[in-house]
């Protein structure tokens, strides 16, 4: 029976070993992941707002596919794909060796070699660094009282991608609450949001941007556009010689993949490695490459699709289709994506969308946020079940 083993129990990940247990095949499926549970990382804003709970966003892995026997889930960190021999170096346990690989590693926060932004800079990359992040913020917040230094009311969010809008949405939202709960003035906070390109929210339609942009301004939040950050300090944000003091500095300014790509030798830029039209790494016909440690080029424009929740799904699909194939005798198919449209929250109750279904749909407020909640939940009934998106389990 062929082996096949899959790396990593994000989005794609879990995708593509529901995809394959419910197959018709008769093979051994083995994922591999570093925590004991999935956490939906589109929502790690809120958990470094503090306005979610890791409860509210994790699920366990092993109890999804407890009852498929041909999958086997082991918790351990991958370390080295030895491409040679076909198997995986793991931090704790021996190598694992594959008959096919999926590859679904993930990413990890960008500094671009910035100095001072790893040491200096709160990233939200897992639950453990959203809730550092948090407890930093909170701690910080919570001294102001009596520290009375001005620099802990003050907050820097590095870069204006989805992430950073999100966790300011989330961010402006729970700041009346904490600062009723810890006594500061909440007039008195400064929310600065730094930028190196002109625009903010610049991938939704200038009307839909400017809504979005304009209600955070009319929360506080003071935008800096064309104005790149070059390096961090303990309590200031640098942008050539102008300083932007905090005590709070959040580093979102993107994502590259996995160091385990470069570890392992494959030809990559910024840990992501370029893939053939099926998913598949090329030279490497036993290798599948999907989630944000690949890079597919879209056929329509020639660019690399961005790396979001959306196209690791939908790679998934495309790779768990082709493996089945593979196993079958057959051919492999292109990947081909149609997005469904983007959400970005701002906060809970409100946010921008441009949706493409059954037409196409601007929408702002709260019906962007419920649009919000039904991705998510879709989103964990695509990778889960119902009783896990319920949280009856
Ligand atoms: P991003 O790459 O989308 O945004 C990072 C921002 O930081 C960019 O605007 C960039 O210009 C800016 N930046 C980079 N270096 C800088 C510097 N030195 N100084 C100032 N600004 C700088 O990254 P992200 O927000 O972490 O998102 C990562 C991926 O996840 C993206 O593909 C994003 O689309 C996706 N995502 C999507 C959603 C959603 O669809 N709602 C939510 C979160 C993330």
């Amino acid at each position: 029976m062929k082996k096949i083993v899959v790396l990593g129990a994000g989005y794609a990940g879990m995708r593509v070993v529901k995809k394959l247990a419910n197959a018709k095949v008769d093979v051994q499926i083995v994922l591999i992941n570093k925590n004991s549970y999935h956490y939906q990382s589109t929502q790690l804003h809120e958990i470094a707002a503090g306005t979610k709970e890791p409860a509210d966003i994790t699920f366990d892995v092993a109890k999804v596919f407890a009852k498929k026997k041909n999958v086997q889930v082991v918790i351990d960190e991958v370390t080295r794909v030895d491409q040679d021999a076909k198997s995986v170096e793991l931090k704790n346990s021996e190598p694992i060796s594959y008959d096919y690989l999926v590859n679904a590693l993930g990413f990890e926060s960008e500094t671009f070699g910035i100095k001072g932004a790893e040491e200096n800079g709160w990233s939200l990359v897992d639950i453990d660094t959203a809730l550092a992040a948090r407890k930093h913020l909170e701690d910080t917040l919570k001294r102001y009282r009596s520290s009375h230094d001005e620099n802990d009311l003050k907050i820097v969010v590095c870069g204006a991608g989805f992430t950073s809008i999100e966790y300011l949405g989330e961010l402006v939202y729970r700041l009346p609450d904490l600062a009723k709960e810890y006594g500061f003035p909440l007039e008195s906070v400064k929310i600065d949001c730094i930028e190196a390109g002109p625009k903010i929210l610049g991938m939704f339609d200038p009307k839909l941007a400017d809504w979005g942009v304009k209600y955070l301004e009319s929360k506080g939040v003071i935008f800096h556009t064309s104005t790149p950050i070059t390096e961090v300090k303990p309590n200031a944000v640098m942008s050539n010689d102008t300083a932007f003091p905090a005590n709070t500095i959040i580093w979102t300014t993107g994502v590259h993949g996995s160091h385990v790509i470069e570890d392992s030798g494959y030809e990559q830029k910024r840990n992501r490695v370029v893939v053939k039209e099926d998913l598949r790494v090329k030279g490497q016909p036993d290798q599948f490459m999907i989630g944000d440690v690949s890079a597919v080029p879209d056929p329509v424009s020639g660019r690399l699709y961005p790396t979001t929740a959306q196209i690791s799904i939908a790679q998934a699909d495309c790779a768990a289709e082709n493996l089945i194939a593979l196993l079958n005798g057959g051919t492999t198919k292109k990947f081909v994506f149609k997005s469904l449209g983007t959400v970005c929250s701002l906060g809970p109750k409100t946010g921008i969308a441009a949706i493409d279904m059954m037409g196409h749909w601007k929408l702002k407020g709260w019906l962007a946020a419920v649009s919000k909640k039904m991705i998510s939940d879709r989103s964990t009934l695509e990778l889960a079940d119902i009783r896990t998106m319920l949280g009856t389990d």
